[in-house]
This record gives C-alpha cells, sequence and structure tokens, in this order.
C-alpha cells in the first residue's frame, strides 16, 4: 500500500473534480512501494498545462517547462511538478526530446518511461497501473527497461548510465537483454550533454556501494582520463568512503587520485561540475597525496605529536567538513591506519568546538593592534600575522595579547 503524501493527494482530488485523469508517478511510487519515504511527488495528468494553470490560478503556478507539459504547483508549502501525459521523440540534442506529443492516457506516459520500476502510477481510486511489471521487477531486485532495450538506449543514451545509477542505488541486478544493450550502446554516451552525465554520475556515486556497478566500458566514455587499471584500484576506494550526496566530493577524490590534483580538476570541469564540488575534490586530492608523501616519510610514532599542528593547519586552511572529509578518504584509502585517521576527525572536531585558534582571525591580536604597537602597515604586516599564527600552532607562544605583541617586535625586527 502507498501512503500518499497528502499535498499530492489534495493536488490529486482537484484534478479528479474537474474531470481529469491524474496519477502520482514514477520515483515516489516506486520509492513507496519499496517502503522507502520519497524525496518528492511529482504528478502526471490528462490535463494540458493551460488547463492545469486554470484549474489552480497561476499565483500557485510556475511555468517550469510549458512546452515539455510541465508545470510546478505550489501546495501546502510544497512544490509539485505536474506534467501533462505524453510521449516524445528522439533526444538528437542530448538534452531535451525534440518534440514531444500530448496524449490522453497515462499508459502511454508510462510506455516512454526509462525502466519498469520508473513507469508505475498510482491514484487512490484506481490504485496501481503498472503495465510493464514493475512492481515484480522491484521485488525481484530488477532494472528492466522498459520495452526494447536497444531501441530505448537508442532513443537517449543518458538511460544507460541512469541503468547503472538506479541498480546500484537500490542493490539490484540488470536484466540481461537490458544490460548486453547497454554494453553494446555505451560509446553512445559522448553524444550526452557533460551536465547530464555529471548529474547521473553524481548520484551513481552516492549510492552505498556503487563500485560494483562502475563498469569499465562506461568510465571509460565518460571518464576516458582515468586508466583501466586505476579504476580497478579506485573500486574498493570508493565503497570503503562514505556514501550520500554529501560525500560525493570524497567519492570523487578516490576515483580520481591517481590524476593527481591538476588532472582531477580537468576532467571535473570537463563533467561540468560545480566550481564547489571541483574545489573541494581537488583539495582532498592534494592534501591527501601531500599527507600520504609525509606518513611515508616520518616514523609512525612520530606522527602523534605532530597531529595536533596537522590538524590545526588544515582545520585553518579548510575548516572541519574538509578535514573529516579528508580523514574519510585516508581511512578508505589505507584501512589498517583507519584509528589515525579517526583521530585526525576526533580531534579536528573538538578543536573546532572549543574554538582553538587556527587562523588569522582568531588571533588574540589583529593588525591594527600591531600598528598601534608600531609595526609598519603593509603586506609585512600580513606575514607577521601569519608567522604569529605558526608560532601559536606550534605552541611556540600562547595565543594573548601581551606575548604576541612581543613576538611581533622579535619577527619584524628579523
Ligand atoms: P530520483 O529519486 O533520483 O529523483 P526519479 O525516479 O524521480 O528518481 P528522475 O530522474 O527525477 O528520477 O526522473 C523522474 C521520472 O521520469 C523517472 O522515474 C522516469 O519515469 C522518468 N525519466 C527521467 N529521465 C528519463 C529518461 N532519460 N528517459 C525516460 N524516462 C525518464
Ligand atoms: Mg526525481
Amino acid at each position: 500500500t502507498i501512503s500518499m503524501d497528502p499535498g499530492a493527494a489534495a493536488l490529486l482530488d482537484a484534478l479528479h473534480t474537474a474531470g481529469y485523469a491524474a496519477y502520482a508517478v514514477g520515483g515516489c511510487v516506486r520509492d513507496s512501494l519499496l517502503g522507502l519515504v520519497p524525496h518528492d511527488w511529482d504528478l502526471c495528468t490528462s490535463a494540458l498545462p493551460q488547463q492545469v494553470i486554470g484549474l489552480f490560478g497561476a499565483q500557485q503556478c510556475i511555468p517550469t517547462g510549458l512546452q515539455h507539459g510541465t508545470v510546478t504547483v505550489k501546495q501546502g508549502g510544497a512544490l509539485y511538478e505536474i506534467t501533462t501525459f505524453r510521449t516524445e521523440g528522439s533526444y538528437s540534442d542530448g538534452r531535451h526530446p525534440d518534440e514531444v506529443h500530448f496524449v490522453p492516457d497515462v499508459r502511454e506516459d508510462l510506455a516512454r518511461r526509462d525502466f519498469t520500476i520508473n513507469a508505475m502510477a498510482y491514484n487512490e481510486k484506481e490504485g496501481l497501473i503498472d503495465p510493464f511489471g514493475g512492481q515484480d521487477d522491484l521485488k525481484n531486485g530488477i532494472l528492466r527497461a522498459v520495452g526494447a532495450p536497444h531501441q530505448r538506449f537508442t532513443e537517449d543514451a543518458l538511460r544507460i548510465l541512469r541503468l547503472y545509477r538506479f541498480a546500484a542505488r537500490f542493490g539490484f541486478a540488470l536484466d540481461p537483454a537490458t544490460a548486453q544493450a547497454a554494453e553494446e550502446l555505451c560509446a553512445h554516451l559522448d553524444c550526452v550533454s557533460a551536465e547530464r552525465i555529471e548529474e547521473e554520475l553524481a548520484k551513481l556515486l552516492a549510492a552505498p556501494a556503487p563500485a560494483a556497478y562502475l563498469d569499465e566500458k562506461i568510465l571509460d566514455v565518460i571518464l576516458p582520463e582515468l586508466a583501466p587499471e586505476a579504476l580497478t584500484a579506485a573500486k574498493p576506494v570508493v565503497d570503503a568512503c562514505p556514501a550520500g550526496a554529501d560525500n560525493l566530493p570524497v567519492r570523487l577524490a578516490a576515483l580520481l587520485l591517481s590524476l593527481g590534483e591538476d588532472g582531477t580538476r580537468r576532467a571535473l570541469k570537463r563533467l561540468r561540475c560545480s566550481n564547489a564540488c571541483i574545489e573541494e575534490t581537488a583539495v582532498l586530492v592534494r592534501e591527501y597525496r601531500a599527507g600520504a608523501q609525509s606518513r611515508r616519510a616520518a616514523p609512525a610514532e612520530t606522527t602523534i605529536p605532530d597531529l595536533t599542528i596537522y590538524t590545526r593547519h588544515l582545520l585553518g586552511q579548510y575548516g572541519l567538513k574538509t578535514v573529516q572529509r579528508l580523514a574519510a578518504l585516508g581511512a578508505a584509502m589505507q584501512p589498517k591506519r583507519a584509528a589515525d585517521f579517526e583521530r585526525l576527525s576526533k580531534l579536528a572536531e573538538r578543536m573546532d568546538a572549543d574554538g582553538v585558534c587556527c587562523r588569522v582571525s582568531q588571533l588574540a591580536v589583529n593588525g591594527r593592534d600591531l600598528m598601534a604597537a608600531g609595526i609598519p602597515a603593509g603586506p609585512g604586516l600580513r606575514r607577521v600575522l601569519e608567522a604569529l599564527l605558526d608560532s601559536v600552532i606550534r605552541e611556540e607562544c600562547p595565543n594573548e595579547r601581551d606575548a604576541l605583541l612581543a613576538r611581533a617586535q622579535q619577527i619584524s625586527a628579523s
């Protein structure tokens, strides 16, 4: 049974009362049947976009994709996409179907959808509409194309990547005919826009254990920079990294580590990742590699007193979240040293909570204090502040005003 979201139920009710057919459709039906809480409720209807706007009023509606039949409607503080039943032609620009045709029957709309588990509709009056055996495939844990897989992947090659994305998300197996068509056609992914690929790759990497779904042939098309041996080596590390959308940079870093910082930046730029994601992933790659190098150079026992200094430097430069991501990457890369990385993470958390001085802005003196003490303004001032921070982090000087001012005189005189 499906427990309907109240906002979605109210919208379906209004559409039914006005004489239209209407259903919840796609991901929300699938997730409900799996016993998961859907993150949004998409609706589909026989009403045309203008009729949807007429029914709910222009005030409540955002015309998000009228030419594709989609109107976003505000209801009870949430937003719902209502899309007119449609069929679609091919995606020659790799982004939008060339043409859509509005149709009166929900089954025709379900037939254009990618996988059986995504091609079910539901409303309280009629129950589940499942023309392609989606419910059975859900029970058996199978990803299967709706219709002829070859044709469906030729229409839109992104579906090949979506196949692995959904299989990874739920830990499902691939229907053999669907898997075979995906393998045969995966070169077509090179026609799909980088943005669409990045979105699906990010969702694939958010899965609990994506490694088994990082297909060599597909990765070779979407990330040709990555050597096959490097992919093989990265797979167990990717799985050992924490899951979820928030950890995308950690898993990207695990995957791309062999490319180095510059190679990582180039690959992610080509994929049109967000600048924030590129930056964070590049920092993880750089700092992990730098740390690994110094860990190799230093015997294990000597790293313990250094840990405080190292943690304070990292915390000051990047903030707590990045330090914890770096620790997660380290633990995934070197499971035998997981306890060391756990200590790094815990230490950073405690220092952050205690407001331990890790940045110039946390020093007990600022530039104005130094100038008042006779240290000349200009670029030299910044250098003195940074040297003070370094002394504080190394515990050569307490973070106290008088001690810092005395130290500043020494530094600026030297
Ligand atoms: P998620 O929870 O990840 O959002 P979802 O099932 O809602 O999962 P979306 O990518 O949001 O996935 O797409 C919504 C629905 O639209 C899918 O369930 C599927 O029915 C259909 N769909 C999306 N993209 C395609 C595509 N490229 N080809 C065919 N059908 C698609
Ligand atoms: Mg969705």
